[in-house]
């Protein structure tokens, strides 16, 4: 199924997880997509390794397990910045063997030691090149605040709109903790005209590291109270957890409330802390009949 199609009738759950390094075994996965699997997701994205820490294979195997045997409805992430255009056509050819009808179509950022290649310069271009050569839904990436390497906001935006009329059939937006500056984003994205379907990512912060880590990248605002939080908790790593998981569930049910398209949960692989939220948010979710 094309994972566009399902925004009609419900707001979309999905759940998003990485393949591991190269050095661990792929079946090592598998226990946790079962476990998510139970949580009956909408969809179940598989990131792709532009820096080359995964085997690029393990992407389309994970999304091909999931369609194929745990018959969860996948999406492969396809970055193309290292790409050329005959690499992406062998990938394409490799999704549709394996039924996988979604792809979430990206640039990527560049790899250090790594010359990119200069096929695709935006992720548009993947894009438009995917709907010219093969039948997928494709998806791609935006961000509430703004990409980092992006000059304002206003600016990226009028790129994202390039991104969409070049075919992309639904969004999925970078992680973010302040909804209301995702609200901002919706307004002004409908202003210029995108009018397909905005999830929500969420990614629960789990210790002081992560948030480091998500400081470090730029252009992700992290409200007072989520800093008071990490101040008072993060030492204690259980609490913190916890702690992390309730900030995500509230901003979650204000996200549902405000008649968010659709809610994409960064899990980390951890089917933990999918399943603390999934309990909490479920019954809140608009199903057909609600
Ligand atoms: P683009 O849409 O090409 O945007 C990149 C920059 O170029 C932006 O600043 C944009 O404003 C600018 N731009 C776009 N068009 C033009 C134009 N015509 N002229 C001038 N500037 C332009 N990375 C991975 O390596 N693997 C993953 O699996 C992965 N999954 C992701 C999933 C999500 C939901 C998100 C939000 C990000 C993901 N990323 C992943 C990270 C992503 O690859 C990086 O953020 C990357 O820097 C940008 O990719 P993009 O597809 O958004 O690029």
């Amino acid at each position: 199924m094309k994972t566009a199609d399902l925004f009609r009738e419900k707001t979309v759950f999905s759940f998003e997880v990485f393949p591991p390094k190269k050095t661990i075994p792929l079946e090592s996965i598998f226990l946790t997509l079962g476990e998510l699997q139970e949580l009956t997701p909408d969809f179940i994205s598989v990131t792709y390794s532009a820096s080359g820490n995964a085997n690029k294979e393990a992407t389309v195997a994970i999304a091909s397990k999931l369609k194929n045997q745990l018959k969860v409805e996948s999406v492969a992430h396809l970055t193309s910045i290292q790409q050329s255009k005959d690499d992406v056509l062998v990938l394409l050819k490799e999704l549709k063997e394996n039924n996988v009808e979604n792809i979430l179509a990206l640039l990527g950022d560049p790899v250090e030691g790594s010359e990119p290649k200069h096929d695709f310069k935006q992720a548009s271009d993947l894009v438009s090149f995917i709907r010219q050569h093969a039948d997928f839904n494709v998806i791609a990436a935006c961000y509430p605040e703004g990409h980092p390497k992006a000059p304002d906001l206003d600016t990226d935006i009028r790129h994202l709109k390039t991104k969409v009329d070049s075919g992309a059939s639904q969004l999925i937006t970078q992680l973010f903790y302040d909804n209301d500056l995702f609200y901002t984003f919706r307004e002004k994205t409908a202003k210029v005209g995108i009018n397909v379907p905005i999830q929500a990512g969420i990614m629960p912060i789990m210790s002081r590291g992560q948030i480091e880590r998500i400081a470090s990248m730029g252009r992700v605002t992290l409200p007072p109270k989520l800093l008071k939080m990490i101040d008072h908790y993060g030492d204690h790593p259980v609490a913190m957890r916890d702690a992390g998981i309730a900030f995500a569930i509230e901003q979650i049910v204000d996200l549902l409330a405000h008649g968010v398209d659709g809610i994409h949960l960064y899990t980390m692989n951890n089917t933990y802390i999918a399943r603390r939220i999934n309990e909490a948010v479920r019954s809140l979710i608009r199903t057909g009949s609600y």
